[in-house]
């Protein structure tokens, strides 16, 4: 039997196993899928372990992502330009790395949204690693620009003079967000962990699609959007999904539905 996984800490929360368990269903394949809880000092031991076991392959979740792009031996053009991993494929006792995360995001704007990006102002709150794993991807889709824009605004502007050679993207502080409507807002901070929202001018949402990477539930950043007249808000459990299904294909070649599974993600309320 295929043998995946998901490592991180924490990772009890994880709802992989239940998206790859449907994945899998779908093309009658036998595959396990578990979630292993590394040691923060653990992940080389963890997946040392993991491939002595026979596995064939694993997601990464927080905070081991950039140690997986450290760890891998390839990397693909994606996860290269994140400096980041979430997925890793073993082929002969090799890690190939690679970052499904913009794909994802990029596949639930354009197949579950029916959002095209080209074209589009977009401003991405937040320049930590899932920024870093999503601003290719963007960019390659041609918007007319990215406004980056973090709390601690050093973050931002790094990560925008790195990312200027896949597209136009500029990058600023929070607090020099202008009150003027952009087509797309994408709160790619962790503030909604804690309950909180990134403080930005209200007008900034106005008509905007808003879109909050966390998943599971109305985040606070959806509610303000929403009470804010933005014209269509999202969490992030479609880029979850979709990033799962691109992981899927990396290891089996085989391209899984993901409407049903969002779908049926949502009808479970997890
Ligand atoms: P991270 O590397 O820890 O970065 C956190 C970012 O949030 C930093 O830019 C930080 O700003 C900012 N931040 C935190 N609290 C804030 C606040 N109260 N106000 C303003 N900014 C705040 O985290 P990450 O890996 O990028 O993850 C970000 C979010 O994306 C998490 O909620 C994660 O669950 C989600 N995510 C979802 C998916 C998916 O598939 N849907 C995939 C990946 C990540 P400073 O730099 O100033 O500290």
């Amino acid at each position: 039997m295929n043998k995946y996984a998901v490592i991180g800490n924490p990772v009890h929360h994880s709802i992989s196993p239940m998206i790859h368990g449907q994945f899998s269903k779908e093309f009658g394949l036998e595959i396990s899928y578990e979630k292993i809880l590394s040691p923060i000092n653990g992940f080389q031991d963890t997946v040392k372990k993991f491939i002595d076991s026979n596995g064939q392959g694993f997601n990464i979740t927080l905070p081991f992502k950039i140690q997986a792009h450290n760890l891998s031996k390839s990397l693909t053009p994606n996860a290269k330009a994140a400096g980041a991993v979430n997925a890793i494929k073993i082929k002969d006792n090799t890690l190939i790395g690679e970052n499904t995360d913009g794909n994802g995001l990029v596949n639930d704007f354009t197949n579950n949204l029916n959002q095209s990006l080209k074209g589009k102002e977009i401003l991405i709150i937040g320049a930590g690693g899932a920024t870093q794993g999503i601003l290719k991807p963007i960019l390659d889709c041609n918007p007319e620009k990215i406004l980056l824009a973090n709390r601690t605004k050093e973050k931002s502007l790094k990560l925008a003079s790195k990312f200027l050679k896949y597209g136009k993207v500029c990058g600023f502080g929070l607090d020099q967000i202008k009150a003027k409507p952009v087509d797309i807002v994408i709160n790619a901070t962790s503030a909604s962990i804690d309950g909180n929202i990134p403080n930005i001018p209200n007008g900034v949402v106005e008509g905007a699609l808003c879109y909050d990477l966390m998943y599971g539930r109305e985040t606070p950043f959806m509610k303000w959007a929403n009470e804010n007249s933005a014209r269509k808000v999202s969490d992030g459990l479609g880029m979850l999904v979709e990033q799962a299904a691109l992981s899927f294909s990396f290891w089996l070649e085989k391209n899984p539905q993901t409407k049903p599974v969002i779908e049926l993600v949502r009808a479970k309320g997890d």
